[in-house]
């Protein structure tokens, strides 16, 4: 569903991604984990569009989001298909990034509304379908000031799933969340992962959780894969002593 071909992404003088060559199968849930920094979230940012890379290829269900050669010939997808298939690819960030001024239930209804072009009553209906998917139907009118980090994260969660993406960017969701919020988020992607259909991008710091949920798992650092493979070839078995010092940290 997903495929990057040597994609390469520079911030100023600073490159941080080198190079990278990775698919995604439809359904497929990855793991992506590594040192902060190693440009995770540039990683999820590029397929969102909310980044350009630098050169190199991102195709989305086969069709290409983003073809770029060089600095001067910026070639991409053309823009009735970029509205569409941005549409394929949801993305929950570590800071929730809710809109403060409206409440839960606008929030979720608002992109299908303007994007999609849903009636209020059928953004509406899907909406609090999601909202009650995340245990939060009785949360409609809230704002999000009123509500916990978690509930915060859950309302995201919602609100990406309404536009019923193809794939699903997770970038370190639970770690601005206070301890004991944790769970009731993880639970919640855990669900929508056992449903199965959607294919999930997981940046994470929670290993044990990657473990548990991911197909497969990749490990990068400076801006390249490292090592990728099973969640057991991985966490049980890491061949380089790049991912070996990075495991480490977390035991
Ligand atoms: P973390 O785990 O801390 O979120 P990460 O692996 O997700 O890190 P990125 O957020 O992709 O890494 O960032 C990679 C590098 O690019 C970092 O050094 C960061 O400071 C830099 N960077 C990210 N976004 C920008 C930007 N918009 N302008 C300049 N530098 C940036």
């Amino acid at each position: 569903i997903v495929r990057y071909s040597n994609i390469t992404k520079s911030y100023g003088d600073l490159e941080v991604i080198k190079g990278i060559d990775l698919d995604i199968a439809p359904g497929e849930k990855l793991a992506v984990i590594g040192p902060s920094g190693s440009g995770k979230t540039t990683l999820g940012r590029m397929l969102m569009t909310l980044e350009v890379p630098t050169s190199g290829t991102i195709e989305l269900d086969g069709e290409l989001l983003w073809h770029i050669r060089d600095k001067e010939r910026l070639i991409r997808a053309n823009e009735k298909h970029l509205h569409r298939m941005r549409g394929s690819v949801g993305m929950v960030f570590q800071h929730f990034n809710l809109f403060p001024h409206m409440n839960v239930l606008r929030n979720v209804t608002e992109a299908p509304r303007k994007v999609l072009g849903m009636s209020k009553e059928e953004a509406a209906e899907s909406a609090v379908s999601m909202l009650r998917k995340v245990g939060l139907e009785d949360k409609l009118k809230m704002y999000p000031a009123q509500l916990s980090g978690g509930q915060k994260q859950r309302v995201a969660i919602a609100r990406a799933l309404v536009m019923r993406p193809k794939v699903m960017v997770f970038d370190e969701v639970t770690s601005a969340l206070d301890p004991e919020l944790v769970g009731e988020v993880l639970e919640v992607i855990r669900e929508i992962a056992e449903e199965g259909e959607m294919a999930m991008m997981l940046i994470t710091h929670e290993m044990d959780f990657a473990k548990e949920i991911a197909d497969r798992v990749i490990f990068g650092a400076d801006g390249r894969i490292v090592e990728q493979g099973t969640p057991e070839q991985i966490f049980d078995n890491p061949q380089s002593e790049r991912l070996q010092s990075f495991l480490k940290r977390f035991r």
